[in-house]
C-alpha cells in the first residue's frame, strides 16, 4: 500500500479517521497524482508522508468542527491547483457539496478526469479567475464556506474569498506564519469587505513538526452599509450636501 494509513495520528489530532473506503479513495488519488505528475507538474508533494501530513491531513485540519459534526455545506475551494484542500474535504464529508475553482485549464481538466474515477459525486469544477467569478451570478454570495490555501496574501484571499459567501458564511485561510501584527493590517481589509475574524487556529503538522495557522473569517450577516452606526451615516449625509 503506498500511502500510510496513520489511523491512530486521525485519531489523536482529529479524533476522526476514514473510513474503509475513504481511505481506498484517498489511495487512489494519491496514485492518480502520482501519475498525473509524471506528465505536467501539478504539485511538488509526492513523497508518501508528506501527501498525506500537507495535503490530507493538513486540508482535514483545517474543517476539523465540520468532520466532527457534518452538516451539509456547499463549499468552494478557490484555487485549488491539484485540488486541495477541496478534496481531501469532499472525500471526508460527503454530505458536503463542494466546488472546485482554479484560474488554469489543464489544472481543471486533470480534475475534470480525476473526478469521476475517485467516484466523487459531491463535487464540481469550476475554471476562473476568483476576482472575476465571485462577483458574478450564480457563484456570488452562494456559498456557505470558502476555503483558500497558498494562493495569496492573506488580504487578497480574504477579497477572492468573501463575495463568494451568503451572509454568515465561513472563509477559511489556510496559512502557514501568522502574526498578531499581521491580524492587525488584515482588519481594515476585512471591515471593508463586511467581515471579521473569528477565530485563529495555530497548530503543528504531526509528522514535520510544521507550524500552521488556520483564519476563520466570518462574513457579516447584514450587508457592510446597514452595520454604519447612525451618528456616523448623519455625518455622511451632511458632508454630501
Ligand atoms: N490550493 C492548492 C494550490 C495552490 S497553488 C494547494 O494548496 O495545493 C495556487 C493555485 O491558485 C494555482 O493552481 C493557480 O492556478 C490558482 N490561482 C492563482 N490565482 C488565482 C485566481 N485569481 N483565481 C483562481 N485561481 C487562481
Amino acid at each position: 500500500m503506498l500511502l500510510p494509513e496513520m489511523v491512530e495520528v486521525w485519531q489523536e489530532t482529529l479524533n476522526w479517521q476514514p473510513e474503509q473506503k475513504q481511505q481506498q479513495i484517498f489511495e487512489r488519488l494519491y496514485e492518480e497524482i502520482l501519475l498525473a505528475n509524471r506528465q505536467f507538474n501539478l504539485t511538488r508533494i509526492t513523497q508518501a508522508e508528506e501527501f498525506w501530513e500537507k495535503h490530507l491531513w493538513d486540508g482535514l485540519r483545517g474543517v476539523v468542527s465540520l468532520l466532527r459534526s457534518p452538516t451539509p455545506e456547499s463549499i468552494i475551494d478557490i484555487g485549488t491547483g491539484a485540488g486541495f484542500p477541496g478534496l481531501p474535504v469532499a472525500i471526508a464529508i460527503p454530505s458536503s457539496s463542494v466546488t472546485l475553482l482554479d484560474s488554469t485549464r489543464k489544472k481543471i481538466h486533470f480534475l475534470d478526469q480525476l473526478i469521476p474515477q475517485l467516484g466523487l459525486e459531491n463535487v464540481k469544477t469550476l475554471i476562473g479567475r476568483a476576482e472575476v467569478v465571485g462577483k458574478q451570478i450564480p457563484d456570488h454570495q452562494s456559498y456557505d464556506m470558502a476555503l483558500i490555501r497558498a494562493v495569496s496574501s492573506a488580504g487578497v484571499c480574504a477579497e477572492y474569498a468573501l463575495p463568494f459567501l451568503k451572509s454568515g458564511g465561513l472563509a477559511i485561510l489556510y496559512r502557514g506564519h501568522w502574526t498578531d501584527q499581521e491580524s492587525e493590517s488584515l482588519k481594515p481589509v476585512l471591515e471593508q469587505l463586511g467581515a471579521e475574524i473569528e477565530s485563529i487556529e495555530k497548530f503543528t503538522t504531526p509528522l514535520s513538526g510544521s507550524v500552521r495557522h488556520c483564519l476563520y473569517l466570518r462574513k457579516f450577516s447584514s450587508p457592510p452599509a446597514e452595520r454604519i452606526p447612525d451618528d456616523l451615516r448623519c455625518l455622511r449625509r451632511a458632508s454630501l450636501r
